[in-house]
């Protein structure tokens, strides 16, 4: 252990309270970004970080973004920039966070007020944003402070970039990004985002993988209008009939993808990645406990998690346009969108995708010799990423979480994406690292959303042991 760590870590602990004290502070802000007419506490927050920071002595700003795209009279909350440290000689660490929240209200099932830190018994501290993402972005702040008030230097200079947007979109963020990469962020060695989750409750982790996701719309139409079945039915060409048809054709009940060209694109399981596997913190039991029922397609661990980390799967949605309320109605529906997503993975290219799926209902509806007219095509598409756990950034994290929980972290990947995650590595072009403070128990945009006092206290030791480690691994890629 770099013996400036022992009184970092003592000076963490008698900050303490301090320290939830100003994570209390934050969460009395409902900073909802989905919701317009909390945009000015969305605002507040963002000033508030601004206000710290800048006690801290950090070099802060606060970023206009200009209005919300479709809600002119909106602004965009600003992004919060700060830079502690300008030393040719150290490495600089370029750091994301968000501090806006999802909403939340206490008649959805909160047990306490969302919006008022409530610590109970066991250490578990409730509130709308706790874990998600204000604790850790508060992480970075007191990591600064404990150094500051135990006298040492910091080990590395640090960038800030702390937007209000996340839970809604990140608009206008990509373009800043792409923006300030060769100025603002010009700098940066390596990012670190702490805006993910432990996958269990005991074991840290750190992140190199997301799966990427295309979500599609498939449209069958044919009648003018919605017919009456005693009347039309049988002797009319159906649109729900030919969807169903469809959509059953893209994915097999064990979750195989249906569409010829995809599992091709698929990179090869090597011995190497097989073996991350095996020492996992995961257990069916886990996965059971949050499906809620005993449903799972694979018996054991290691499969499991390729479904959700380095497979692709497909999911239908819905069906816009289909009859879905209680009750028996007789109506044909005249046309029908049928939703569904394929998460993807490397090595499959978003264009090659695209064009087997269109292949393949293009294919599948001329079989059906119907004389309606069907459509696919892509909403959006967000690439995977995946990152090299070998590069310094993720050595010194593992050898940050040893110093502070004395045990190895797993190497995880996640089956969701942040998209922020991709942008800040192809703006930048530099190693990005995902270290997550909370836990896989925090119930992050759910109804009583936690933080456990344990990992936002030890969380600070981390990310502050994280920068230690990140001023001494020799360069190697
Ligand atoms: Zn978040």
């Amino acid at each position: 252990m770099t013996p400036q760590l022992e009184p970092y870590f003592k000076q963490v602990d008698g900050l303490a309270d301090h320290f939830i004290e100003r994570l209390r502070q934050a969460v009395a802000i409902p900073s909802v970004s989905a919701e317009d007419e909390r945009r000015p506490d969305v605002v507040k927050m963002g000033h508030f970080l601004h206000e710290e920071l800048k006690k801290l002595g950090v070099e802060t700003e606060l970023r206009p973004l200009g209005k919300q795209p479709h809600k002119e009279h909106l602004d965009l909350p600003p992004i919060v920039l700060g830079r502690y440290g300008n030393d040719k000689n150290k490495r600089t660490i370029l750091v994301y966070g968000h501090y806006d929240v999802q909403p939340a209200n206490k008649e959805d099932g909160w047990n306490t007020e969302p919006f008022e830190l409530s610590i109970d018994d066991k250490g578990r501290m409730f509130g709308r944003g706790s874990t998600d993402d204000k604790g850790p972005v508060l992480g970075w702040l007191n990591a600064i402070e404990a150094h500051q008030k135990a006298g040492l230097d910091f080990p590395v200079n640090l960038l800030m970039c702390f937007e209000g947007m996340e839970e809604h979109g990140s608009e206008g963020l990509d373009d800043f990004i792409m923006e300030e990469a060769q100025k603002y962020f010009k700098t940066a060695d390596a990012v670190c985002i702490s805006d993910n989750y432990w996958l269990g409750t005991e074991k840290p982790c750190l992140t190199y993988g997301l799966r990427g996701v295309q979500y599609y719309s498939l449209e069958v139409s044919g009648p003018g209008q919605d017919l009456h079945s005693g009347v039309f039915g049988g002797t009319a060409h159906e649109p729900m009939t030919d969807l169903a048809k469809i959509m059953s054709s893209l994915v097999d009940v064990d979750g195989t993808i249906k569409i010829k060209g995809i599992a091709e694109q698929v990179a090869p399981v090597t011995d190497e990645e097989k073996g991350l596997y095996k020492d996992i913190a995961f257990t069916m039991d886990n996965l059971y406990e949050s499906l809620g029922s005993k449903t799972g397609i694979f018996p054991d661990k290691e499969r499991t998690l390729m479904g959700r980390w380095r497979y692709p799967s497909l999911s239908l949605h819905g069906i816009e346009g289909a009859y879905s309320a209680p009750g028996a109605k007789t109506v044909i529906p005249a046309k029908v969108i049928g939703k569904f997503s394929i998460r993807t993975v490397p090595n499959l290219d978003i264009d090659e995708v695209n064009k087997c799926v269109e292949e393949h209902v293009n294919a599948e509806f001329a079989k059906l010799n119907s004389k309606n007219t069907c459509k696919v095509f892509c909403q959006h598409a967000g690439k995977w990423w995946v990152a090299s756990p070998k590069h310094w950034n993720f050595t010194a994290a593992a050898k940050a979480v040893e110093s502070v929980f004395k045990v190895k972290p797993d190497l995880t990947r996640e089956g969701g994406s942040i998209p922020v995650t991709l942008t800040f590595e192809q703006a930048t072009g530099k190693n990005v690292l995902l270290l997550p403070m909370g836990s896989s128990t925090d119930a992050a945009h759910s109804t009583n959303e936690k933080l456990d006092r344990y990992n936002y206290i030890e969380g600070i030791k981390l990310l502050g042991s994280y920068l230690h480690y990140v001023a001494e691994e020799p360069m190697n890629n």
